[in-house]
């Protein structure tokens, strides 16, 4: 088996409101790259990169990607570097990208998934089986709200919760009192029983305005918290000072930045998904490294479509420590049933099945590779 064939597309798919966190406010979510692989005897796979040139690492350690950018990648450079090779191969085929392009890990894990769903569909097993084994079937929905008015948060919130979601996950750092005022009325006016997490993506600008607003926060009872301001030191320095354990996520790319994490008592989670490690292969073992440092993971993202999502789905079935609730979305296209609200951003998918989402989970797709069917005609329907 060999790998013979790689198609690109840019796609945009419509968005069920506009989805904001600190650090991207004004372009739309659901500009996405996908990729199409097939081998030599017609097997193919799909994957998907939500890149996005505002999202890299602290202090401009890595680098912003966009769709175009992952498709000139993978079209110029990294296929070029695999055409032909066995993809079962999976580390020697990261090791050959890895000799070709330096960094760029949104166009490599579009990559990786394809070459992932191609292996389990031609050894008949689901991704997770290829990453281990399933630790659980499906991953705790945090239904994000993006940074909106206090109201607005309000209302889509007790839909969400209506819808049988468990968790909130509030973006924040951009308005230290709204963000303070958010969390206090979800309590209040929500539920006590809902988990809140909130994720302030960088925003705050010093160490004592964290500190302060998540202190605040912590007096109506939050999970955790994430990356509020840039950099592993200054996370240390807010972890330091208040009671909830920290996320990092902007701050954990790579395995270093993990150990650099630990060895500061920075952080007590790592956000973890598909996309940031530069693959499935790459996340797992970032994943491991964290689960062996006694951290917990959740199954962080982009807001994918379908492919991506089950990508992480498979992910985090096969990480033993992902057990936090975390931003899968609920993948539903057009006229599918499920929820209208809980862990819905798109009004359609490139996928043509629901994902089933039961008692707050939404599930991995069943079936050999990533256990979607990519609808071709919604791919060219989106192609910008
Ligand atoms: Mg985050």
């Amino acid at each position: 088996m060999k790998l013979s064939d790689c198609t690109t597309f840019k796609i945009s798919v419509p968005n069920r409101r506009h989805h904001t966190w600190a650090s991207k406010m004004s372009t739309p979510i659901g500009h996405h790259a996908v990729v199409r692989l097939e081998t030599n005897d017609g097997i193919v796979g799909w994957g998907e990169s939500p890149a996005g040139e505002t999202w890299g690492g602290s202090d401009m350690r890595y680098y912003g990607e966009t769709p175009e950018t992952v498709c000139h990648m993978i079209n110029d450079h990294l296929f070029p570097a695999i055409k032909g090779m066995d993809p079962v191969q999976i580390s020697t085929l990261h090791n050959r990208m890895d000799k070709v392009v330096k960094g760029n890990p949104y166009a490599k894990a579009a990559l990786d998934m394809a070459i992932y769903d191609i292996m389990g569909k031609a050894l008949d097993r689901p991704v997770c089986d290829l990453l281990g084994g399933d630790f659980r079937d499906g991953i705790e929905v945090a239904h994000s709200l993006g940074i909106m008015p206090v109201d607005k948060c309000i209302e889509e919130a007790k839909i969400a919760v209506d819808e049988g979601v468990l968790t909130i996950k509030c973006k924040t750092g951009l308005d230290a009192n709204r963000d303070v005022e958010l969390v206090r009325r979800l309590r209040e006016e929500v539920s006590e029983t809902i988990k809140i997490r909130v994720d302030g993506n960088e925003g705050y600008s010093s160490v004592s305005e964290a500190v302060r607003v998540t202190k605040a926060q912590e007096e109506y009872g939050i999970m955790f918290c994430e990356q509020p301001l840039m950099g592993a030191r200054d996370l240390a320095r807010v972890a330091d000072r208040i009671d909830s354990p920290i996320m990092a996520d902007e701050s954990a790319w790579t395995m270093q930045d993990i150990i650099e994490l630990d060895g500061l008592n920075a952080a007590q989670y790592i956000s973890c998904y598909v996309t940031k490690p530069g693959g499935l292969y790459r996340a797992k073992q970032q994943a491991d490294l964290a689960g062996a440092l006694h951290m917990s993971v959740d199954i962080g993202g982009s807001i994918e479509l379908g492919i991506g999502n089950a990508a992480n789905l498979h992910l985090g079935s096969a990480l033993p420590n992902a057990i936090l609730p975390s931003v899968c979305p609920v993948t539903k296209p057009k006229g599918c049933k499920g929820p209208e609200i809980a862990g819905i951003y798109y009004l359609d998918d490139v996928v043509s099945e629901a994902f089933d989402f039961v008692g707050g989970r939404v599930l991995r797709p069943k079936g050999a590779g990533l256990g979607i069917e990519v609808d071709i005609q919604k791919i060219k329907e989106y192609s910008l």
